[in-house]
C-alpha cells in the first residue's frame, strides 16, 4: 500500500527539518502509482500530485508523525478536499414535488438505486413516488415494481401492455410527464424517475434522457455510475454531462473491490459532487457519500488515518504531560516561564495544559490577559539574566536587578514586577499540583 511504500521511501528521514526536493519527488512517484492503481484518470493524477508536492514543500517535518505518515496526511487532506469536504445535500423543490432523475449506463445500478433512495427518503419523512421510464428492457418496469414493493413505495408505470404497440418501448417522455401530474394529485413530495440506459454511450439514449429531463424539469439529475468500470467512468461521465447534464453523482457497487478512483476523476473533471454511495444489493446498502472514507479507500489505507490521528493526539498529550510534570515539581524556572509566555503568544498551548489541571481558572484568565508587547518586555528582561539567575531566581538581589534592568532597557521596578509575578505563578502552580492532584491528566496519580 501507499503507506508501506512511503515508509520505505523515508526510512532515513526522521528528524530532518523539511522534506527535501528528492524526498518530495520520491513521494510523488509513489502517490502517482497508488492513484493510477485506484483507477484515477491520468490527467487528474497529474494535477493532484502537483498539488500535493506544493503542499509538502511548505510543511515542516512534524515531530508527532514520521515523514511517511505526514505525507499520507497531506494526500488524504487534499483528497478529502477535492472529493467535496462535506457531503452535499439534496435540493428539494420549494413548491410541488421534488423531481429527481436518474441517468447512467445500463447496469450502472439505477433501478436498484431508485428504490434505495426512495427508502432513504421515506426514512426522512418524505413520501416518494417511483417512476418507471425505462420502457426498453423487457423486465425493467417489473424490476422497479419488485424493488418498490420491497421498500413499500408505489411505482408509477405505463399500464400493462400499453406500449402503443411499440416493441422496444412505449413513450417514456409521456410517462414521465404524467407521473408529475400524478404526484401532485396524490401529494407525493418526491418523484424519482428511473430511466433507460444502454451498454455504451449512444446518441439515441442521450436524446431520450434529455427529452425526459425537459418534460419533468428535475430539481436534481443524478448520474449513476458503477465504480467497477474504472478508467471508463470518466469518459462516460463526460458524455452524460454533455448529453443530459447532471447535478450530482452516485457511485454504485462499492461493495466490490473497486478502489473508487472514479469518484476523484469525476469530481475533478466535471466539478459535480458525489452525493451518494451504493454498496450492495440489499435496499439498505446505501449511504450519503463520505469523502473521508472514500479518500482512505482510494489510498487503500484502511486504518492508517486513525493511527495517524492517534499518533498526533498521543504526542500532544505527551507534551502536555511533560509540562504538567514540570509545573508540579517546583523546578519551574524563569526559562520555563519565558517558554510558557512564548507559547501563550502562539496561543492555546498553555490554556490547553491548564485546562487539564483542576482549579486552574484563575491563572488561566491571568495568562490569557497578557498582551503580546508585555510578553516581549518579559522576554527582554529574562534574556538579560544569566543562566544561573534564570535557574534560581532567588539569587537575584538588588545589584543584579539593577544590572538586568539596564541590560533590558527597563526600570528596576519592571524587573521587580516580573520576579514577583514569577514567584506568584510558581506558587500557584505548586498549590494546584498539591491541592487537586493531576486527576485530569491521564497517567498521573489523581
Ligand atoms: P440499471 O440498469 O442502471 O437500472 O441497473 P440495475 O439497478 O438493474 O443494476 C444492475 C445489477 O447490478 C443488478 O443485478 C443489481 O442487483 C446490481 N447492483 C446494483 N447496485 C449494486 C451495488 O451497489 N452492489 C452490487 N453488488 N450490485 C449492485
Ligand atoms: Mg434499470
Amino acid at each position: 500500500t501507499l503507506s508501506d511504500r512511503l515508509a520505505d521511501t523515508f526510512k532515513n528521514l526522521r528528524g530532518k527539518g523539511r522534506l527535501s526536493e528528492a524526498d518530495i519527488d520520491a513521494t510523488a512517484r509513489e502517490i502517482r502509482i497508488a492513484l493510477l492503481e485506484a483507477d484515477v484518470a491520468l490527467p487528474v493524477v497529474k494535477d493532484f500530485v502537483a498539488a500535493v508536492k506544493e503542499r509538502a514543500r511548505g510543511e515542516e517535518v512534524s515531530q508527532a508523525l514520521n515523514p511517511a505518515q505526514q505525507v499520507i496526511k497531506i494526500v488524504n487532506d487534499e483528497l478529502v478536499e477535492i472529493l467535496g469536504g462535506e457531503t452535499r445535500r439534496l435540493r428539494y423543490a420549494k413548491t410541488g414535488p421534488t423531481v429527481i432523475m436518474l441517468a447512467g449506463l445500463q447496469g450502472a445500478g439505477k433501478t436498484t438505486l431508485a428504490a434505495k433512495l426512495a427508502l432513504w427518503l421515506k426514512e426522512q419523512g418524505k413520501s416518494p413516488l417511483l417512476v418507471a421510464c425505462d420502457l426498453q428492457r423487457p423486465n425493467a418496469v417489473q424490476q422497479l415494481q419488485v424493488n418498490g414493493d420491497k421498500v413499500g413505495v408505489p411505482v408509477f408505470a405505463p399500464e400493462a401492455g400499453n406500449t402503443g404497440g411499440n416493441e422496444d418501448g412505449g413513450d417514456p417522455v409521456g410517462v414521465a410527464r404524467a407521473s408529475i401530474e400524478e404526484a401532485k394529485r396524490r401529494l407525493f413530495d418526491v418523484v424519482i424517475v428511473d430511466t433507460a440506459g444502454r451498454l455504451g454511450v449512444d446518441a439515441e439514449m442521450m436524446g431520450q434522457a434529455a427529452s425526459i429531463r425537459d418534460a419533468v424539469q428535475p430539481d436534481e439529475v443524478l448520474f449513476v455510475v458503477d465504480a467497477m468500470i474504472g478508467q471508463d467512468a470518466l469518459t462516460t461521465a463526460q458524455a452524460f454531462l454533455d448529453g443530459v447534464g447532471f447535478d450530482g453523482v452516485v457511485l454504485t457497487k462499492l461493495d466490490g473491490d473497486a478502489r473508487g478512483g472514479a469518484a476523484l476523476s469525476i469530481r475533478q473533471v466535471t466539478g459535480r459532487p458525489v452525493m451518494f454511495a451504493s454498496s450492495g444489493e440489499k435496499m439498505t446498502d446505501f449511504d450519503v457519500f463520505h469523502p473521508d472514507r472514500m479518500a482512505s479507500r482510494i489510498l487503500d489505507m484502511g486504518d492508517v488515518m486513525t493511527l495517524i490521528e492517534q499518533a498526533e493526539k498521543a504526542f500532544d498529550q505527551e507534551q502536555a504531560l511533560k509540562a504538567a510534570q514540570k509545573l508540579s515539581g517546583g523546578d519551574f524556572t524563569l526559562d520555563d516561564f519565558l517558554e510558557q509566555m512564548q507559547q501563550i503568544k502562539k496561543l492555546g498551548s498553555m490554556t490547553k495544559i491548564l485546562k487539564m489541571l483542576p482549579g486552574a481558572g484563575q491563572i488561566r484568565e491571568q495568562l490569557e490577559n497578557f498582551d503580546e508587547r508585555e510578553i516581549d518586555r518579559v522576554e527582554a528582561i529574562i534574556r538579560s539574566m544569566t543562566p544561573a539567575e534564570r535557574d534560581n531566581p532567588k539569587i537575584i538581589d538588588g545589584s543584579r536587578r539593577a544590572r538586568i534592568a539596564k541590560g533590558a532597557g527597563r526600570t528596576v521596578a519592571d524587573v521587580n514586577g516580573l520576579v514577583d509575578r514569577f514567584f506568584e505563578a510558581r506558587k500557584m502552580m505548586m498549590q494546584m499540583a498539591r491541592g487537586g492532584g493531576f486527576a485530569g491528566v491521564p497517567g498521573m496519580p489523581g
